[in-house]
């Protein structure tokens, strides 16, 4: 843990030695130059003025043309003409304002390993590299992984701790996620060769987070192998407060300490009667439309789970891996909306599905609640997080409508166009907590040149070890 110890002063300055010297940069940047202008993060009070607002709110609020108002990390308003003399404005014109996206399952540390990995088979053979990595690589990857996360939109996300072979590992996805500046739940390995995790490492973990994340990062625990430890680690971890309580899958045969705090991942294969089982005990599901078409496993079931009643609100986005992929959340809804449509349709001769005009269970508004909200609930995070509501936590961003792929676009069919045409060139704005992290398209407070060419030095490091071509 010493080499990657920080304090909760430090944080924003350790963003970036780049920022030293603007921290009363203007929202334009600082100084006026463009690499300047990409140094400055951004907190205070602020007023995004003017955009079309998607509240994500449990009546759908939506302004056509109105304000956020953001003051001590917290959402003071949302509405129309608000005033707020004192606040620095952001012109939301020709954006859409609306929650961040949430992840809620990511296997981050193995961000190192884009392009190394084909497949399935591939994957898993190279989830062996947990060997080799040190400690600076978990930090590495994990830096890199949430940096891609808030350019994509993402405001919080879900570390799945699973390659750390000891509390210093896991120190460095913690101080990565807080660097970063990230909302965070990040689950700790609940055993590792069959010994349990200690209780001492755990507490530990839970407090650093506490004490060095200005209340964005809280402890999960990750449960897949626990075998005969796994009723016992999860006594351990509600007596402590940690959650979410997860696995792969595997969990629905210790019916005897389920709960809501519990996120079943994937599920292409899921049973009718585990369906009813995840619905009984108010488990959550983490869905992976990113990476189980790619590795050849399927679709999400999600015309089944909504089918069977299991509401949106209780669904999230999940990244899964960075292996073969990237964070991409309209990418993501997309294959929701349409992989629902196709097991809805039967997939059907197209004129018989015209024919049917069927009424589509799962639309674009489901989507967009589900990859907000939906993920909030997930993780446990509800009441602080997913909507654009006074009170909440202030993580917000804009997403462009005058780029070249997003016109025309009429007030009813924005979630269409949000879903359908959206991409991570379109994120304008990011903000979480109320600190600026992303502004007109570019990432603050990093040098993204330089940190991905660590990346690639880090990779070509590993493969050295590791004894691979
Ligand atoms: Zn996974």
């Amino acid at each position: 843990m010493k080499n990657f110890e920080i304090s909760r002063r430090n944080l924003l300055n350790s963003f970036g030695a780049l920022a030293a010297g603007c921290a009363s940069a203007s929202l334009s940047g600082c100084g006026g130059t463009a690499a300047a202008a990409e140094s400055a993060v951004t907190q205070g009070e602020l007023l995004l003025q003017g955009g079309r607002i998607l509240t994500m709110d449990a009546a759908g609020t939506e302004i056509i043309k109105g304000d956020v108002h953001i003051k001590n990390g917290v959402i003071a308003a949302v509405g129309a003409n608000i005033s707020a003399p004192a606040a620095q404005v952001i012109d939301a014109s020709n954006t859409v304002v609306m929650p961040g996206f949430v992840e809620t399952h990511w296997h981050m540390w193995n961000g190192l390993w884009k392009g190394m990995a084909n497949d399935a088979t591939e994957y898993f053979r190279l989830r062996s590299l947990a060997a080799n990595y040190t400690s600076k690589d978990h930090y590495l990857a994990v830096k890199y992984s949430a940096l891609q996360a808030i350019n994509a939109g993402i405001t919080t996300c879900h570390d799945w701790a699973d390659g750390a072979r000891n509390y210093d590992d896991f120190a460095a996805h913690m101080q990565a996620l807080a660097e970063v500046g990230i909302r965070a739940k990040a689950s700790y390995p609940g055993t590792s060769s069959g010994i349990a995790a200690p209780r001492g490492e755990l507490v530990r973990a839970r407090d650093w987070m506490q004490a060095n994340s200005e209340g964005r990062m809280q402890l999960g625990l990750l449960l897949d192998g626990a075998g005969g430890l796994f009723e016992q680690q999860v006594r351990m971890a509600r007596e402590l407060g940690i959650a979410p309580l997860t696995n792969h899958e595997g969990f629905l045969n210790h019916p005897g300490v389920l709960g809501p705090e519990f996120v079943y991942t994937h599920g292409t294969d899921i049973q009718d009667a585990d369906i009813a089982m995840v619905k009984s005990y108010g488990i959550k599901i983490g869905l992976c439309p990113s990476t189980d078409p790619m590795i050849g496993v399927g679709l999400p079931p999600i015309y089944k789970l909504i089918t069977q009643g299991i509401k949106r609100e209780n669904m999230g986005l999940s990244v899964d891996v960075t292996a073969q992929t990237s964070p991409e959340p309209f990418e993501m809804m997309r294959v929701l909306v349409n992989a629902s449509r196709i097991q809805q349709s039967g997939m059907n001769a197209i004129f018989d599905v015209v024919k049917a005009a069927p009424s589509w269970v799962f639309g674009y508004s489901d989507a967009l609640k589900l990859a907000t909200a939906g993920g909030a609930n997930v993780l446990g995070w509800a009441d602080s997080i997913g909507s654009l509501v006074a009170g909440k936590r202030a993580d917000v961003i804009m997403v462009r409508l005058d780029d070249i792929n997003m016109q025309p676009s009429a007030q009813s069919s924005i979630h269409i166009q949000l879903v359908q045409c959206g991409a991570t060139h379109n994120i304008d704005t990011v903000i979480v907590d109320g600190v600026v992290r992303k502004r007109g398209g570019r990432l603050l407070g990093v040098d993204v040149k330089q940190l991905t060419a660590q990346v690639a030095s880090a990779q070509e490091a590993l493969r050295s070890r590791a004894g691979l071509a």
